[in-house]
């Protein structure tokens, strides 16, 4: 488990101009007018983190006793909510397969019975069982060799993985080794999105570029800012948002 911090973004607590805030309706609710300039992303940036960190308190993501247990957990969690993730999770451990060896040397459908309870259990089998392998060819199942790469190549390398895309092996980088990776996810984009801060056009490196550009590099930071932004999403800002309860309502 990788403790969260308390960090704040930043020592000052500049308001967001009024005129950035709040305009007509979307999706039938609030809608908000564009964040254009970079001062103003960087300030919503920092007073979101504010807003939700006060909200929610500190989060401790991610609830995983090893990195490699961590780097499961990633995998299980693609597409899934992380409750049925951390079920197969927990049948892996009763079945004896949070450990590199005992997952390499698994029978594929003794995996697919445990991770059954993560959905599309049969294209999770085949990730884990690709992580594995590529664990054990290249860093003889050792995944503290395997973390001894420098950040850009080992990104590199995990996404070479048949699987592993970019939320994933970032998530690997950051929960697994304390790394300062931001993890972008779907509700990080949609929460920006519907706050104008950005558009439908940005990729997954444009809105992680937008966070590292803007908040001091260190991973207990984007370790709780991610898991703001996950739980924001998950209670709130969901298909038909939750405007009123949310944290960000006045953002
Ligand atoms: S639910 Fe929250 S994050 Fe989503 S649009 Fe409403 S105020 Fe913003």
């Amino acid at each position: 488990m990788q403790p969260a911090s308390n960090d704040t973004v930043v020592e000052s607590r500049r308001g967001v101009d009024d005129a950035e805030k709040q305009g007509k309706s979307f999706d039938g609710r609030e809608q908000r007018r564009g964040v254009d300039s970079g001062k103003n992303k960087r300030t919503w940036i920092e007073n979101a983190y504010t807003k939700m960190n006060e909200h929610f308190g500190d989060l401790h993501w991610w609830p995983a006793e090893t990195p490699f247990e961590m780097a499961v957990g990633a995998i299980l969690t693609q597409n899934t909510a992380w409750t049925n993730a951390s079920r197969a999770v927990e049948k892996l451990r009763g079945a004896g397969l949070l450990d590199p060896f005992s997952l390499y040397q698994a029978d594929w459908r003794h995996i697919a019975e445990a991770v059954h309870p993560a959905g599309f259990y049969n294209i999770k089998t085949d990730r884990l069982k690709a992580f594995v392998d590529f664990l054990r060819e290249c860093y003889g199942g050792d995944i503290e060799a395997m973390f001894a790469e420098e950040t850009d190549r080992l990104r590199e390398l995990l996404l070479s993985v048949r699987g592993i895309g970019k939320e994933t092996a970032d998530s690997i980088m950051l929960y697994g080794d304390n790394r300062p990776v931001f993890v972008v996810d779907a509700y990080t984009k949609r929460i920006l999105e519907r706050h104008g801060v950005v558009d439908q056009g940005w990729t997954y490196d444009d809105v992680q570029r937008l966070f590292v550009e803007n908040l001091p590099c260190k991973a207990a930071l984007f370790n709780q800012y991610h898991a703001l932004l996950v739980n924001t999403g998950k209670l709130f800002c969901r298909s038909s948002p939750r405007c009123d309860d949310c944290p960000l309502r006045d953002m």
